[in-house]
């Protein structure tokens, strides 16, 4: 049986009420393929007017980031009872943005890990080296530190996206093979050390229409997570309506 590839579209803060609906819109006219997950992505206040857009859609919604706690004195974070409440069925987690800039540190992604699987969203976690890191060898050494230090033991469903930080909107990629190692050292990792079986991989950093089915069916890989190209029309689309 063909496994589902998984399409997540991070909008990140981009698009508006307007925008959103002409792209929404758009999303829903496709006629894709049943092993296609489509997920979107929205900034927090458009959580709610997405969730009504895509109603009887094939069109799944999830979140950006939550905070680590279900509620409390945190101005300005977002929970994710409120994240399942809204129908998010995804929430991504350690998004390489949220470690610059709002300073997340490995174990803060654990415990958002932990606080969206005790609410059944399944976390999409993010990994990746800087481009010295990559340059010096000392990736793997990082991305093995991000994994011990941020996912727990025994997960049930886990979903790694390898986002190196210097592919992020920048139109570099990494090689086939250079995918297809991260890949193939991250699902031995977190076999051995923390006893789980059932991950799916994606790739993230600049993926578009011209270069997600290479990825894809050399590097073996469950899906994309998707920055620039998924705020295009046209982009996303060719990618949704592609040979799964
Ligand atoms: C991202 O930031 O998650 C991402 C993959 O961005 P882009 O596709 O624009 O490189």
């Amino acid at each position: 049986m063909p496994q589902n590839t998984l399409i997540v579209s991070n909008w990140k803060m981009n698009l508006n009420l307007i925008s959103t609906k002409k792209l929404i819109s758009k999303l829903k006219s496709l006629k894709t393929s049943k092993n296609i997950k489509n997920i979107v992505c929205p900034q927090y206040l458009l959580i709610p007017y997405v969730r009504d857009l895509i109603k009887s859609s094939q069109i799944i919604l999830g979140a950006q980031d939550c905070h680590f706690e279900e509620k409390g004195s945190f101005t300005g974070d977002s929970s994710i009872l409120l994240i399942k409440e809204y129908s998010c069925k995804y929430v991504i987690i350690g998004h390489s943005e949220r470690r610059e800039y709002h300073k997340e540190k490995n174990l803060d992604v654990k415990k958002k890990i932990k606080i969206a699987v005790k609410n059944n969203i399944i976390p999409i976690v993010c990994v990746g080296e800087s481009f010295l890191m990559r340059q010096n060898k000392s990736y793997l050494k990082f991305i093995y530190k991000q994994l011990d230090e941020c996912i727990p033991k025994k997960m049930g469903k886990l979903i790694i996206a390898y986002e190196p930080i210097w592919a992020i909107g920048t139109g570099l990629i990494p090689t086939i093979d250079d995918i297809t190692e991260v890949k193939e050292s991250c699902k031995k990792f977190l076999k051995t050390n923390k006893k789980i079986d059932d991950i799916k991989f994606l790739y993230g950093g600049s993926v578009n229409s011209q270069n997600f089915f290479e990825i894809r069916n050399k590097c073996k890989v469950d899906g994309a997570l998707i920055g620039g190209a998924s705020l295009l029309e046209q982009e996303i689309t060719n990618i949704l309506k592609g040979d799964f």
